[in-house]
């Protein structure tokens, strides 16, 4: 299995929009984030987990052509607004792209996205995009993919496990049922935010602390905002722990699932 970071970024990207700390101004490509998700492909099927508002640039950057399925996390502008730029995927495809997602999340791609689900107009192309809303572990062309539910502040999301692999970003708290889910998973990739503590998603320490309880084999942190510097974070992070960057590949074995 394959997983790619397409983005690392917490909701504002780094650098931020105005900003000129340090991180924001870094030389270290590392330290530029745009807005967080992942390509999986396992077994010649291909998992796109996310559409952030720079979607067509981590297509382009990554030659990502297509893909077996979209599944989302939640419908936070950072994880949903490049949905348009999947139009591709289906004009090339020549069918809807099966979008899997809690009832929440595609009603909110239904409101968003309306267009989408109604004829586009002579020459004119739309996302074709067929949901599916998750009431829970389903396959994608014999791929097993079990949702993981989490709570981002008050918001109930999905983080997913593929195999020996597992996504939860944006996570505040996660049940025990959860935690059982993903238990001692291989290599588990985990949203945080920066060091002081976050009301919607866990700090630095809170995110080494829940990596610990999952026993994970190996963890890499994602979603991270202008307050986390690359460099920093490899030096002071647990060995098993490493902060993602965008355009990271790594490779999971998956004889040991
Ligand atoms: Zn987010
Ligand atoms: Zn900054
Ligand atoms: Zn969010």
């Amino acid at each position: 299995m394959i997983v790619t970071f397409l983005g690392t970024g917490a909701s504002h990207g780094v650098p931020v929009v105005g900003c000129d700390c340090d991180i924001c101004r870094s030389t270290n490509p590392k330290n530029n984030r745009t807005r967080s998700a992942v390509y999986v492909e396992t077994r010649g099927v291909k998992i796109l987990i996310d559409t952030p508002p720079e979607l067509r640039i981590q297509l382009l950057r990554e030659r990502i052509t297509g893909a077996d399925a979209l599944c989302y996390t939640h419908a936070h502008a950072d994880h949903l607004f490049g949905l348009d730029d999947i139009r591709r995927f289906s004009e090339k495809s020549k069918h809807d792209l099966d979008v899997y997602a809690k009832a929440d999340v595609v009603m909110n791609i239904r409101t968003a996205y309306e267009y989408a689900f109604r004829p586009a107009p002579a020459q004119c192309t739309k996302p074709g995009l067929l949901l599916h809303e998750i009431r829970g572990p389903f396959e994608v062309k014999g791929v097993k993919v079990v949702p993981v539910p989490v709570m981002h502040g008050k918001l109930p999301i999905l983080g997913y496990r593929i195999g020996n692999f597992a996504y939860v970003t944006d996570c505040s708290y996660a049940p025990p049922e959860s935690i059982e889910l993903i238990k001692g998973v291989d290599t588990l990739v985990f949203g945080t935010i920066r060091y002081d503590e976050h009301p919607t998603h866990m700090n630095v320490d809170q995110a080494c602390a829940f990596v610990k309880e999952i026993g994970a084999g190996r963890a890499y942190f994602t979603h991270m905002s202008h307050k986390l510097d690359y460099d920093v974070l490899t030096e002071t992070l647990p060995e098993n722990i490493r902060p993602a960057y965008d355009g990271l590949k790594i490779e999971i074995d998956e004889t040991s699932d």
